[in-house]
Formats: structure tokens, C-alpha cells, sequence
């Protein structure tokens, strides 16, 4: 097999979930850039038209959508907007080097970007369980690649892997010790995105990874902090799976554990409803009555909504108290971090937080937290922390990991 370091390399990234697919195509060579666009990026969406899909595509300066009817084909749909039509950027498929996906749960074995042989997909569907939606959704596409592409070697990056260095302590429920080793432990995900992140901050603020306390705080649909310390992820608040920790959009986050037990006696409700309540009809949505969105909350809130206040200050009140959680595991903090949907547009999140925070010494420059920071310091000059703002790039961080293994005829072999 030919060894593909010295030239450019096309790698294919397929971030999949239950309603969507994420693709985009890097094209990579020496000296990696420290952030890049993708050459081509497409959006396949199961939930927003009645029947079927709609498969959005940007390359060569030109937005496409496309209706898509059949899920079985979907995949080559997107791959031939590739080759053909104005969106075209490849000759043809085989110029594809590699393929990376994310993968959500990864386990507690695999702590770094791994190449998909059998055992992998093995590993990737016993936890289905634990990621129902995304790691079925993932075995789906790396399957679909396989026909589409035989020749073309596979990479998984998982969202767990980041946090496989947590200590015991942190890792360990406190449950009979049985169940700790039957797999049931602290896993924590949006493990990409937190590593990005802390990577990033260090090149912003010019100084080595492994010197700063980093608290990162990825506020999308979904929420989590990760503490990090000499450049390792020490803490984190989700866990066994994505519902623990922060309350998010939909998702309650931690709650008193008697509760499900609770609704299912008194209430009579099966796991499939209790687990519906707490993944898609709590956090945001749940005590605002309205949405997940923070957006329609703060616009709720401007017209009076009393409940919509209330999901908002119980979303802070849990935030900063997480925060807080994470300085003292870490005994300091240098640098915080802002990132991914809420984190990287919401002004009024980032200084609700910071207010909180005052104690530590932490200013922030309130232009600079009011003008659409992207990857800046918007700490007052004379603030004993950074904060920074960081737009997330899981796909290009998947992308790099990717590139890392091109000698993977290498690690075939050995
Ligand atoms: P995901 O976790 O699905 O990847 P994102 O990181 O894209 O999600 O975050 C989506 C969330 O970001 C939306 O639900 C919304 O609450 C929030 N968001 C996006 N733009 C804004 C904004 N301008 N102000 C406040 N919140 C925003």
C-alpha cells in the first residue's frame, strides 16, 4: 500500500446523528493550518421537510439543496454532489484518501482516533445501548462507506476518547463496585470539541497547553464542561451517558435519581416514557413550556414570560454552579472557555456567568463580549482569567486526527 504522507490528502469527514448527516471534505498537506474550511460541506436534515430530506451543499461558493427521498440511498446522494454539478470539487470518489467519522460512545477503551476494523464496528455497536441514536447512525454510515468506497480506510474519532485520562475519582459512581465493572461509569462526551477547544485557547493565548487550567464550556443543544489540567481532562459533568450534568435544551441534566424511579411507581410510566421526559421534554424546554432554543427563551423573556425567566436562571444557577465544581477540582483557573451554539452567540449567557465568577478576580470587557467574538480574549485587561470566546470545529479536529494516521498501511500491518 502506498505510503501517503507527501502529498495532499483528501479526507472525507461523516459526523452522523438520529435526523442528520454532516459531511465535509478537507484537503491536507504539511504544514497543517491550525484552522481550515472545508473544500465542500453538505447537510442532510430528516426533520424539516414533511417527506423525506433535505440535503443542503456549499462548495465552490455556490448553497444547493436538494430534496431526498430514500434514507438507503442518501449517502450516495451526497457523495455524488461531489463529482457532479456545480458543487463539484473531485474528479471522482477514489480521489477520497481517508474517511473519518465521530463516533459518540467509544467506551473506556479507545482514548485516541482508531482505524475501523471489525473489532472497532464490534466495539461501536455493544454500545449502542448507551448512544442508541448516534452509534446505530454511525455503524450505518461506516457501512454504507464500506460499498461505496472498499478501498478506502476508515477512521473513528470519539467524542469519549478525550475523557478516558479522567481520574478514578472522577470516573467512578458511587455504586456497588460490580457495576463499575460491568461498564457502568463516568464517560463523558463532546470530548472533540473540549480537546479543540483547549488546544485552541493555548495558540490564542500563545503559551504551552499543559500551563494553563482550563475550564471549556460547550453550550449547544446539548451541554458539558470539561476541566482540564496539564493539557488532560480531569473532570467533566456528563457521564454514563449525555444526560448527566448541565441542564440543555431538551435534557434535564442531573436530577435527584429517586425521581425516574419515583414517576415510574407513582406515575405508572415505562422506561421508554421516563427516558422520553428527561431527553426531550425537560431542561429548557420542560420548565419554559415554550422551547429548547435559548434564542425563543430570551425573546420569551423580553415580553414577560414568567417561566421562560425561570428556565433561564435555573440554566445559569446549574452553569455556574458546574463552574464552580470545575475550579475547585482543578484549585485555579486560568483560562475559560465559551464554545459551540449558546457559548459562542449568546452575550448575555457568557456575562450572566462571568457575574458569578467576580470573586476569582475574572473581568470581562463587555464590548468585546457584546460585538460577536470569535476566538478572542474578551477579558477586561486587568482580569486574573481569560475568557475566551471559541468557534468549535469538530469536523476539522476529526479531520486532523484523521491525517494523523495517513501511514495507516503501518498500523495495519503491526
Ligand atoms: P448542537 O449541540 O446540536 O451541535 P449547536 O452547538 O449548533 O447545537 O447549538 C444550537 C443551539 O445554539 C440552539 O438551540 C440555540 O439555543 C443556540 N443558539 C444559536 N444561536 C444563538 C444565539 N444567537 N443566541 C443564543 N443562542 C443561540
Amino acid at each position: 500500500m502506498p505510503n501517503r504522507k507527501d502529498r495532499v490528502m483528501n479526507i472525507l469527514v461523516l459526523n452522523a446523528g438520529s435526523s442528520s448527516q454532516k459531511s465535509c471534505l478537507y484537503s491536507l498537506e504539511e504544514p497543517l493550518p491550525t484552522a481550515s474550511r472545508p473544500l465542500w460541506s453538505a447537510h442532510l436534515d430528516w426533520t424539516v421537510a414533511r417527506s423525506g430530506g433535505i440535503l443542503t451543499v456549499e462548495s465552490n461558493g455556490i448553497k444547493q439543496k436538494i430534496e431526498v427521498q430514500e434514507h438507503d440511498t442518501a449517502l450516495t446522494v451526497l457523495l455524488n454532489t461531489l463529482v457532479r454539478g456545480e458543487t463539484k470539487v473531485l474528479e471522482s470518489l477514489e480521489e477520497i484518501d481517508l474517511v473519518g467519522h465521530r463516533v459518540v460512545h467509544g467506551g473506556a477503551k479507545y482514548s485516541q482516533a482508531t482505524l475501523i476494523t471489525k473489532e472497532v464496528k464490534k466495539a461501536i455497536a455493544y454500545f449502542i445501548p448507551l448512544a442508541p441514536n448516534h452509534n446505530s447512525a454511525h455503524l450505518e454510515g461506516i457501512n454504507a462507506i464500506e460499498e461505496i468506497l472498499p478501498e478506502v480506510p476508515q477512521v473513528a474519532v470519539f467524542d469519549t476518547a478525550f475523557h478516558t485520562t479522567l481520574p478514578e475519582a472522577a470516573k467512578v459512581y458511587p455504586l456497588p463496585y460490580d457495576y463499575y465493572e460491568k461498564g457502568i461509569q463516568r464517560y463523558g462526551f463532546h470530548g472533540i470539541s473540549h480537546e479543540y477547544c483547549a488546544n485552541r485557547a493555548a495558540q490564542i493565548l500563545q503559551k504551552p497547553l499543559e500551563s494553563l487550567k482550563i475550564v471549556t464550556c460547550h453550550l449547544g443543544n446539548g451541554c458539558s464542561l470539561a476541566a482540564i489540567k496539564d493539557g488532560l481532562c480531569i473532570d467533566t459533568t456528563m457521564g454514563f451517558s449525555p444526560l448527566e450534568g448541565l441542564m440543555m435544551g431538551t435534557r434535564c441534566g442531573s436530577i435527584d435519581p429517586q425521581i425516574p424511579i419515583y414517576l415510574m411507581q407513582e406515575y405508572g410510566l415505562d422506561a421508554q416514557e421516563v427516558s422520553h421526559i428527561l431527553n426531550k421534554e425537560s431542561g429548557l424546554k420542560g420548565v419554559s413550556g415554550i422551547s429548547g432554543d435559548v434564542r425563543a427563551i430570551l425573546e420569551a423573556i423580553a415580553q414577560g414570560n414568567e417561566r421562560a425567566s425561570l428556565a433561564f436562571d435555573i440554566y445559569l444557577h446549574r452553569l455556574k454552579s458546574f463552574i464552580g465544581a470545575m475550579i475547585a477540582t482543578l484549585n485555579g483557573l486560568d483560562v475559560l472557555v465559551f464554545t459551540a451554539g449558546v457559548g459562542e452567540n449568546s452575550a448575555i449567557v457568557r456575562e450572566q456567568t462571568c457575574t458569578g465568577l467576580s470573586y476569582l478576580g475574572l473581568k470581562l470587557n463587555l464590548d468585546k463580549n457584546n460585538t460577536n467574538p470569535t476566538d478572542l480574549n474578551i477579558a477586561a485587561v486587568d482580569s486574573t482569567v481569560k475568557v475566551l470566546v471559541i468557534h468549535t470545529q469538530e469536523d476539522w479536529a476529526i479531520a486532523q486526527q484523521a491525517y494523523a494516521m495517513k501511514n495507516y498501511d503501518r498500523l495495519i500491518s503491526s
